[in-house]
């Protein structure tokens, strides 16, 4: 609060506003420790292909374990990552750590899953990603042919050529790459355009506002041709309901992600679900 409180005054700190700027600066004191205290963790949430009726990947989405905070969500801490330079040191730490995982669990399954990571744009204006992913693959003995990265759009590119040439070099390697939450950021459509892309995974807001024969069902339906028509894969995130699955199914879209399947899970739950293939939805094949 500010000191000089007069009635005429205004008040230029409310009491929220002090305890958010405290949070964050915990946050950002934290951040640089919490990898070497063990605080940070991963979870896995499935992605069903609803025609092979199989798990057939699993995203990695990491989560803080604060000493005093408590949980606390990537919304949260990625942006503060991004802030304050830590995201390449925080990534390397998830990518590493899910490698290491997923291996384990695909030297005990029949059939592989592919294993979904994000890389903040941040992460890739700084860093040539593909030897970034590349070294992460070496160290793990992870096979790039398994592996996913998906773009998490914060900024505006920059250093357009350099990602571009980067992504192909992932592609040659085998990794594919999507652009995470189409649909939301203002240059969406600008990066389809212009980034060599193996798929986007279209954001849970376009499902949520979707209804039968409302205009976002034609959006959505439109989208799905329209990626189809192009050439790339697209992944329905936030599918949170029996109507969305059957309306996704409709439209073609065979791959599929949100709670109505799985929300993301612990380790050892996840690889028991991709392992029995049961899902917790009976209904949905
Ligand atoms: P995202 O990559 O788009 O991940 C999907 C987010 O939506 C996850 O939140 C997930 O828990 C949530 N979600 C999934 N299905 C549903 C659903 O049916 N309904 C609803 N309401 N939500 C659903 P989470 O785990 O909090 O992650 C938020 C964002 O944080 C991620 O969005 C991603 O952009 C970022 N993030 C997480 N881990 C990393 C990371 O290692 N690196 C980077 N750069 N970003 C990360
Ligand atoms: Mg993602
Ligand atoms: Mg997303
Ligand atoms: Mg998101």
């Amino acid at each position: 609060q500010s000191k000089n409180n007069g009635r005429n005054q205004i008040q230029l700190f409310k009491p929220e506003m002090k305890e958010r700027l405290e949070r964050k600066k915990v946050l950002e004191k934290g951040l640089p420790h919490a990898i070497l205290n063990d605080e940070l963790f991963l979870v896995y949430q499935p992605i069903l292909n609803t025609v092979s009726a199989r798990i057939e990947a699993v995203e990695a989405l990491v989560r803080w374990e604060h000493p005093k905070l408590g949980l606390i969500s990537p919304g949260e801490f990625i942006p503060t990552a991004e802030d304050i330079g830590e995201i390449a040191h925080l990534e390397e730490w998830v990518v590493t750590t899910a490698c290491e995982e997923v291996k384990k669990w695909n030297e005990s399954l029949a059939e592989p899953v592919r294993l979904s990571v994000n890389l903040s744009m941040k992460h890739i204006e700084q860093t040539d990603i593909h030897l970034f992913v590349k070294d992460r693959l070496t160290q793990t003995g992870f096979s790039p042919e398994w592996m996913t990265i998906e773009l998490t759009e914060t900024t505006l590119m920059r250093r357009e050529k350099e990602t571009v040439k980067s992504i192909e070099k992932l592609k040659e390697m085998g990794v594919a790459v999507y652009l995470d939450d189409f649909g939301t950021g203002y240059s969406s459509l600008n990066y389809i355009m212009r980034l060599p892309l193996d798929g986007v995974k279209l954001d849970r807001l376009f499902l949520q506002k979707m209804k039968q024969d409302n205009e976002h069902y034609t959006l959505v339906h439109s989208l799905i041709t329209m990626k189809h028509k192009l050439g790339l894969e697209v992944v329905a995130e936030g599918v949170e309901t029996k109507d969305h699955l059957h309306m996704l199914e409709k439209m073609g879209c065979e791959k599929i992600q949100g709670y109505y399947i799985a929300k993301p899970l612990h380790h050892q739950v996840c690889l028991n679900m991709v392992k029995s293939g049961i899902l917790p939805a009976a209904e949905i094949v």
